[in-house]
């Protein structure tokens, strides 16, 4: 694979605030001497000085200020193409995720302040490098080359864990109540810079360098006590969700090895968290201290669950590798026999199959899609129970979305419906997300009728408890399109613009709604008044934004 690499210039994007000190050069984070002592705005602070949040420093950003600059900031990455909603493996991230926030809620170290300021939403990047980021205002991204290299959802977890902690414990506020002249903009540009540098690297040179005198001046970089504190926290959410306290040692090993082969350009991870022995000790000794007996009573309870969740991990790990790079030249090389070694346990010969399933949908390669069906068919034999309903369910759904890229609507929605009515999860997020699209390839010209409404009420559910879900709205709108009801269309493609982040391409829309409908029905005022509020608040934001500060 290593011929099929991108050539890609370093860039830090790791652990967010990096974001706001990006170095084209891996010096701020590559070093593993103790950081000197470096000017803040003029002001000498050691790593061993920060200031305490909310006692000494009253310039510090509050909660709901910096939940606006990471609203701001998230409008201009959503943008991003790289910036991708895969249903499954934005699933699997989801319950880890969800797992870890209600660890550290139990724990404490989510404050009801926090819990209701905040995002805590995670987003996923199309990029092969192992990274995961934290934004202002509890936003996670999390790059698909981290999925596909992490072995075990306790890899995984003690990433967003570490993560996550950042974000509780303020970290972020306490970087930026230290940087007067860092305002939303060029953070936004670090992130977008950062993002761009994947596809296009001569244009987003011209980004990063803008954004360098920012980098000189603000030299904001999370400290190493900050980093100390994500991993001791974010041990103790690890662990208290669950999750096998091994997991980060083991993390933290597998990126020991790719720093021994020197391969730090694709973990840029590494730049930001460099693997100092101590770190590695430290997780070590914690592992003994937890009190967690990993092969006990506890642990065996679970058994079942961690199977599920490790079998999860290794499918959505060999989903992520196919997708990460999505040139054709890189899906020709997934669909190759992957060599395994004897004696390989079931679920990673399951996995291996799954590559060259992923791969054969995405170049939309029937025989293949078929070849590699058959023999995933054929590795349920050695899972549990648990685990073959699971991969039953993940494999329908991605030979689903074979049969719809491959223009089969039809037996696409038979295999939704009926084929596997056991084990798939009718109101789940992908299956609503797949039987939409698969409702929506159906020839315009038949009376798909009751397929459609059936879609856009489930959907419609969906953006009830998530109005930020962009692909639901976009499919919704274009399901009443096909059921005749073009304001409410409408109304569903300006939400969809919103949640994207382009707000003034939602105006647009509602305005060209009103000048194409002047004579509503009495039906539609009500959508219509909807309609007109959800602008005045638009309008409002994009006032906001405009203002370049951080109030
Ligand atoms: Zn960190």
């Amino acid at each position: 694979m290593a011929g099929m690499r991108r050539a890609r210039p370093a860039v830090i994007l790791a652990c967010s605030l990096s974001l706001l000190a990006p170095s084209l050069t891996p010096l701020v984070h590559a070093q593993t001497q103790p950081a000197a002592p470096v000017s803040r705005g003029g002001a000498m602070l050691s790593d061993n000085a920060l200031p305490a949040l909310g006692d000494t420093n009253s310039q510090a950003l509050s909660p709901a200020a910096e939940r606006r600059l990471g609203d701001r900031i998230m409008r201009a990455v959503l943008h991003d193409p790289d910036v991708v909603d895969d249903p499954l493996v934005a699933e699997h991230v989801q319950l880890i995720w969800t797992s870890l926030l209600a660890s550290a809620r139990l724990r404490g170290d989510i404050t009801e302040d926090l819990d209701s300021t905040y995002a805590w939403s995670s987003f996923l990047v199309r990029d092969r490098s192992v990274n995961a980021f934290a934004l202002p205002g509890g936003y996670i991204g999390i790059h698909l080359g981290l999925l596909a290299v992490t072995r075990s959802s306790e890899e995984l977890a003690s990433v967003l864990a570490h993560e996550l902690s950042h974000v509780t414990q303020r970290h972020i506020a306490r970087l930026m109540s230290q940087s007067k002249q860092t305002s939303w903009l060029s953070i936004a540009a670090m992130v977008l810079g950062a993002l761009a540098m994947s596809r296009s690297p001569a244009g987003a040179q011209a980004i990063i360098m803008g954004g360098q005198g920012l980098a000189a001046q603000g030299q904001l970089n999370f400290s190493r006590d900050m980093e100390r504190e994500a991993d001791r926290i974010g041990f103790g959410v690890l662990t208290e969700a669950g999750y096998d306290p091994n997991g980060m040692a083991q993390m933290f090993e597998l990126l020991a090895q790719a720093s021994r082969l020197n391969d730090d350009n694709n973990f840029p991870y590494l730049r930001s968290h460099p693997l100092t022995t101590e770190r590695i000790g430290e997780a070590r000794s914690r592992m003994g201290s937890s009190g967690l007996d990993p092969v006990g009573q506890q642990a065996r309870a679970v058994t079942e669950v961690r199977q599920v969740l490790d079998l999860r991990q290794a499918l959505m790990s060999s989903r992520s590798r196919v997708l990460m790079d999505s040139r054709s030249a890189s899906l020709q090389t997934w669909l190759q026999p992957v060599a395994l070694p004897p004696a390989s346990k079931p679920v990673a010969v399951l996995a291996a199959h799954y590559t060259n399933l992923v791969a054969a949908v995405a170049l939309k390669d029937r025989a293949r899609t078929e070849v590699a069906l058959k023999l995933t068919q054929q590795d349920l034999q050695g899972l549990s129970p648990a685990q073959v309903r699971e991969a039953r369910r993940v494999l329908t759904l991605t030979e689903a979305e074979g049969l719809v890229a491959m223009g089969r609507a039809q037996q696409a929605l038979q295999l939704l419906q009926h084929g596997g009515a056991s084990f798939l999860l009718p109101d789940a997020r992908p299956e609503l997300i797949l039987r939409a699209r698969a409702a929506l390839s159906l020839p315009e010209a038949g009376d798909h009728t009751g397929m459609w409404a059936d879609a856009a009420s489930r959907l419609q559910t969906l953006v009830t408890l998530h109005p930020q879900d962009a692909t639901a709205w976009q499919l919704l709108s274009a399901l009443w399109g096909r059921l005749g009801q073009p304001l409410r269309a409408l109304r569903a493609d300006a939400e969809a613009s919103a949640a994207s982040g382009d707000l003034q391409g939602a105006i647009d829309r509602v305005e060209s709604a009103r000048r194409r409908y002047p004579q509503a029905a009495a039906g539609d005022l009500i959508e219509l008044s909807v309609m007109d509020a959800r602008v005045r608040t638009w309008r409002q934001t994009i006032k906001e934004d405009a203002r370049e500060d951080l109030g």
